[in-house]
């Protein structure tokens, strides 16, 4: 009996959530609560999957300035917006600073052998070091690849297949030692960059707008043999989920099955690695998230 117990604990996946990240809007923004709303209630009611729930907890200013210009912190209280997407929104701090807190705790589960998702917003990858664009006020997956290895970590991964580029996260991690960034993305399309390589360290793998599935399961199996091929003792995902077929902004040519199959490519790289939620924008959000996180559990 407890050896079931304890081997039901430890397939579980564990969602790392909280509730008051919904507490901010705009009228009319894709990024909007319901994306994590709907995502709990969708979770809560399966049982296919176990799962453990957390909150997140705290993030020091010392983490947050180690991918951040102090000049950031004190623009986001500044009441007035960031770009045309990027509104200005009352406690804008607060919310972001739970979102980059989440991403540091699903570090730690992940060290501990967890699977594990933060399921926050506001998204980070496009935030750069000293500015707030593209939805993203702080950069969650910089800030927690950082601390990996600031406490230890030799060789860590960032794979992103947000349909966007993760520019702010190339900024900020380029070039940094110990660090490899790998982004499947549309390419041209928003951000803008992303069209190739940057550094030694920066790995992108644009994909026409025009091109067909295939295609873009080609740049996704490409980019993951050589994010196996870098080594890395530790995975970070960005996990973007708007390269879905029936996104509104990505319009792209995913399904629910390759999300499914992309968690479970990642799940089968046998490494620690950890998730943080980033766009996806369809109303068919939850789904995505629940398909991928079967793979993530390697179902
Ligand atoms: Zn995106």
């Amino acid at each position: 009996m407890f050896i079931r117990v304890l081997s039901c604990f430890i397939s579980a996946v564990k969602i790392i959530t909280d509730e008051r990240c919904a507490g901010y809007s705009s009228y009319g923004h894709p990024e909007n609560p319901r994306r994590v709303t709907a995502t709990i209630a969708r979770l809560k009611e399966q049982v296919a999957l176990p799962l453990v729930w957390a909150t997140p907890g705290q993030v020091s200013d010392e983490q947050i300035l180690r991918a951040h210009a102090p000049e950031l912190l004190a623009r986001l209280e500044i009441p007035e917006d960031f770009d045309g997407d990027t509104p200005f929104y009352e406690n804008i701090t607060d919310y972001a600073r739970a979102s980059a807190a989440a991403a540091l705790d699903a570090l730690k589960a992940a060290r501990n052998g967890e699977n594990v998702f933060s399921l926050m917003r506001p998204p980070g990858h496009h935030a750069l070091g000293d500015r707030a664009m593209g939805f993203c006020y702080l950069n969650n997956i910089a800030i927690a690849v950082l601390e990996a290895v600031a406490t230890g970590a030799k060789r860590v991964a960032v794979y992103d297949f947000d349909v966007h580029h993760g520019n702010g996260t190339e900024a900020i991690l380029l070039e940094q030692p110990g660090i490899a960034f790998f982004s499947v993305h549309l390419y041209p399309f928003y951000p803008g960059t992303g069209g190739a390589n940057a550094g030694k360290n920066c790995f992108n793998y644009p994909v026409p707008p025009s091109a067909p599935h295939e295609t873009y399961r080609a740049a996704l199996a490409r980019s993951l043999d050589d994010l196996k091929k870098f080594g890395p003792e530790l995975v970070a995902v960005s996990a973007g989920f708007d390269a879905y077929a029936r996104d509104p902004l990505g319009q792209c040519v995913l399904e629910a099955e390759d999300f499914h199959w992309l968690g479970q490519s990642l799940h089968a790289l046998g490494v620690p690695m950890f998730s943080v939620l980033e766009g996806g924008y369809s109303r068919d959000l939850p789904e995505l998230i629940f398909a991928y996180l079967k793979g993530v559990e390697g179902r």
